[in-house]
Parts: structure tokens; sequence; C-alpha cells
């Protein structure tokens, strides 16, 4: 019932960084219950509200049979550990490139309700905390490869039988903007 469309790359909105919750109301609650059935739908371990289209600062993770959803996330690293392994994206879809990240994380926020939450993750939450609170800043774990990992993903997803090459990466010039400075002057 609540299962949305999940916004692919290319999609404006992926790049958009999203607003922070104000009201912790019942449209909130509406918006993790979308997150929520739609990442189990699609057996995801994370998926961000701009995802779905919407620009608020919201996430729904499932990982290691931990469900749960963090609102208005701050991270804080205790420690300067690293970890290098697999990582995709539901908005990416198919596609996985190693991809350096902290090893562990304290992640605070709130529930749908206003209430405190934190989250002490390492390993695969500690990755996926990351990986869904850079969706909220408008960045995709494609970003954080090295510029030959980069090169090598961004060549996979244009070949990807989902890319769209005609949806744009960034917001459209208006034309007629466009080609006024070098207009004929007639
Ligand atoms: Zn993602």
């Amino acid at each position: 019932m609540t299962v949305q469309p999940i916004r692919l790359f290319g999609d404006p909105v992926l790049r958009t960084p999203a607003d922070p919750v104000v009201d912790f109301d019942v449209e909130l609650r509406k918006l993790v219950a979308d997150l929520t059935d739609t990442m189990r739908e699609q057996n995801g371990a994370g998926l961000a509200a701009p995802q779905l289209g919407v620009g608020l600062r919201v996430f729904a993770f499932d990982v290691d049979d931990v469900l749960g959803h963090l609102v208005n996330p701050v991270l804080e690293f205790p420690d300067a550990e690293e970890q290098d392994g697999p990582e995709g994206c539901l908005s990416i879809p198919g596609l996985y490139f190693d991809t350096k990240r902290r090893q562990n994380v304290i992640a605070k926020g709130f529930n749908g309700y206003g209430d405190p939450v934190q989250i002490v993750g390492t390993g695969l939450m500690a990755r996926c905390v990351q990986h869904e609170t850079d969706h909220l800043d408008g960045v995709l774990f494609v970003d954080r490869l090295d510029p030959d990992g980069r090169k090598e993903a961004m060549r996979a997803i244009r070949q990807a039988d989902w890319y769209d090459p005609t949806t744009p990466p960034t917001v459209k010039l208006n034309p007629h903007a466009a080609s006024s400075p070098f207009g004929l002057g007639r």
C-alpha cells in the first residue's frame, strides 16, 4: 500500500540537500512507514527520504535484523578506524563498488514522535548510517570512490538498462537564457 517508486541516479532530487524536520506529526510518521515498506519490499539495508522524492532529513534502515529510522541525524565518529567493502544503492540498482567508510559511528537524532534516539553502529550498520546520511546532503556513494573507481562507476551507470540519459543530472538551463550571451544581435 505504501510502497513508493524509488528515484534513480540522474534525478535532481538526489542531489538536493534535504531540510531538517520541524513537525513531528502524522505526515512524518506516514513518510517513515513509506520508507520502511519500500525499503523492505526492495530488500534494501536503508532508504532515505530524497529517494522517494521527499526533501526531508529522514531515513529508514534494516541491518542485521535491526529495523528502525532516524530523523535529523547527526553523526559522530568515536575513532579513526576505516572499513572497505562493497556498497550499493537502491537509486543505483544492480551496481556495487568497494567504498571506504568509517568502521564506527554514533548517530544521534529523533524518532517519528520527536523522542531522542541514538544508534551506536559498527561495520554494516555504520556503513548504512553514513550512506543514508550522505543522501540527506545530496551525496551518493559513488562520490566517495577514488577517481578511478568513480570513472568505472560512471561508465557502469551509463551502460545500465535503467539509466535514462534524457534525465538531466543537474537542473536544466532555460535554452533561451543559455543562448542569449551568444546571440547574434539580431
Ligand atoms: Zn542509497
